[in-house]
């Protein structure tokens, strides 16, 4: 599978980048990760918004659904005399905590919206997904992608304060993409993991790769994968999320 960085700032866009959105492709299917300010335009680089097959969303803060609205319009306004697109319901997966967020993932004849419980595993193109409750203000999950024909194991925090679960949940990973919105020195935060805190987990978890991301505007980055790295243990590669990086994870 490859994973395609859209946009990576937490809470806002900065300096012409957007925030929390990725492409996850594996045997010709397109997932999108959150989709959050700037993910259609940043989207366009790599494939066209109309080939996304389904969306997941961890939760439902503006920073990681900025753009769901636009890729909706962007179907929906889409000339239907295009013989070159099928005109695909887009399939938007998200929790259904929230009733007034949820009821938006459907819109007619443009998406309809599926819903997830953490208890469930859920069939998603050539990948088994489970769910984690995170620590956040709102409800908020942490997902894990089986792939099915691999093995291969990303999992991504979504937004989450630190908790003992992601441990167990990110275990042996071939990439863990975790939440780091603070420096070292404010750990147990109610909403965000720290540097420090990524790479506990990291290391706990035995992940093989830490990718940083919903990463800070101010402070100095490469002190951030420092950090990250020191606590992790050296044990595998940190990398800090950059619009267009692409990782691929193979068997
Ligand atoms: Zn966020
Ligand atoms: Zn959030």
């Amino acid at each position: 599978m490859k994973l395609t960085v859209l946009g990576c700032w937490g809470g806002y866009p900065y300096k012409d980048q957007g925030t929390t959105a990725f492409l996850l492709q594996a045997n010709g299917y397109n997932l999108l990760i959150d989709c959050g300010s700037r993910a259609v335009t940043e989207l366009e680089h790599h494939i066209s918004p109309l080939c996304v097959d389904s969306v997941i969303l961890s939760h439902y803060h503006n920073d990681h659904i900025a753009d769901l609205g636009v890729l909706q319009q962007y179907r929906g306004l889409w000339p239907k005399e295009d013989s070159n697109w099928d005109g695909q319901i887009l399939k938007i997966w998200g929790h259904t905590e929230d009733k007034f967020y949820f009821d938006h993932l459907t819109f007619a004849d443009v998406s309809v919206g599926k819903s997830y419980e953490e208890s469930d595993l859920k069939r998603i193109g050539p990948w088994d997904v489970t769910f984690l409750r995170t620590i956040h203000p709102v409800p908020a999950f942490a997902l894990r992608f089986l792939e099915r024909d691999t093995g291969k194991i990303l999992v991504f925090t979504g937004d989450s304060g630190y908790l003992d679960k992601l441990c167990t949940f990110a275990k042996d990973a071939d990439m863990f993409l975790t939440d780091t919105y603070f420096f070292a020195g404010n750990e147990r935060h109610f909403a965000h993991l720290t540097s420090k805190e990524a790479g506990e987990i990291a290391l706990q978890a035995n992940v093989k790769k830490l990718i940083l991301t919903h990463l800070p505007q101010h402070g100095d980055l490469e002190q951030l994968k420092k950090e990250a790295e020191e606590a992790f243990q050296y044990k595998g590669e940190v990398v800090l999320a950059k619009p267009h990086m692409v990782l691929k994870i193979y068997s």
